[in-house]
């Protein structure tokens, strides 16, 4: 009789290999909250990264060495601005040239704003819909070729449950978003022999630094506490009433990226704790 040996939840554990080791990974918007929660989880899995978005210059630094070092994986940052489609160019020509061939594309950068249509500034219209869809246009246009060449890819767009779901005041977001995921389907389909993989996810709202730093100034100007604006504007119509994390959305990713979701394409998957199924 064969005796199993004892595992112990103290005991020594068998070091998992690195999924992603040797591929390379170009996430947009990646200086901070979801972006930066992504690259760390794809760095972890051993991938190799192109970093990019704004934000001080040593905090950036910091960051990318910060990343290679503790990954033990090469990492370098664009400051491409993805509202001009020759800087998403030059952005694949930099991890090409630095890395290869990319692997895994995970368009995240995306702004925001607010506004009833008849007041909606016409230039805001303009950069929310060139960053949050066209530049993802633009960087699949930059990767497909290589994916398919080498027979793999991975293409996650960041989008929203206001992909799914409209509301008020956010009428280029919203349409950023619902094209997001038309975008997504239309690349899963035209690569779909390709053993390339296209994707969306559609987060409600995630904890990140700019989350947390939105709380505090409605609650300063509405003069109501935080959990009053937690409650009653962010969370008031997501049925879970918690948010979620950028660990959790970049663990979505990297399952997105494996092996296993090689079948799942063409997706629009809600993290939104039950928002979308109203
Ligand atoms: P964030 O504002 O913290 O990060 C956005 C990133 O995009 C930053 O790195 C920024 O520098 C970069 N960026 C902005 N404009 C750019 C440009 N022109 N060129 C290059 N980079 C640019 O945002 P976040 O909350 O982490 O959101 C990330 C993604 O997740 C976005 O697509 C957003 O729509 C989506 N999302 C976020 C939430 C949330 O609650 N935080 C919810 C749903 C969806």
């Amino acid at each position: 009789m064969t005796i199993s040996p004892t595992i112990t939840p103290d005991g020594p554990q068998p070091a998992m290999p690195r999924r992603f080791l040797g591929r390379t990974a170009v996430v947009t918007g990646s200086t901070s909250g979801i972006g930066l929660g992504i690259a760390t989880a794809l760095a972890a899995e051993g991938a190799n990264l192109v970093l990019n978005g704004f934000g001080d210059a040593a905090t950036i630094e910091a960051t990318r060495a910060q990343l290679a070092e503790k990954y033990a994986v090469g990492v370098v940052y664009s400051d491409a601005d993805l509202a001009l489609p020759q800087a998403v160019r030059e952005l694949f020509a930099l991890a090409k040239a630095k890395f290869g061939l990319v692997d895994i594309l995970v368009n995240n950068a995306a702004i925001q704003f607010v506004s009833p249509i008849e007041d909606f500034p016409d230039t805001k219209w303009d950069s929310i819909l060139a960053i949050n869809l066209s530049a993802a246009f633009h960087a699949i246009k930059a990767v497909l070729p290589d994916m398919r060449a080498r027979g793999y890819g991975r293409i996650i767009n960041i989008s929203a449950v206001h992909g799914l779901v409209a509301e008020a005041f956010k009428s280029a977001y919203v349409a950023s978003k619902h094209g997001l995921i038309g975008l997504t389907k239309a690349t899963a389909l035209e690569a779909a022999t390709n053993g390339v993989t296209c994707n969306a996810i559609c987060p409600a709202y995630v904890w990140t630094p700019l989350v947390e730093q939105q709380i505090d100034e409605q609650a300063h100007r509405l003069g109501i506490s935080r959990e009053a604006v937690i409650a009653n504007l962010f969370l008031a119509n997501q049925p879970q009433k918690r948010f979620a994390t950028v660990e959790q959305i970049g663990a979505i990713t990297t399952f997105l990226c494996s092996d296993a979701a090689g079948c799942i394409t063409g997706a629009a998957l809600s993290v939104d704790g039950g928002w979308s199924a109203r």
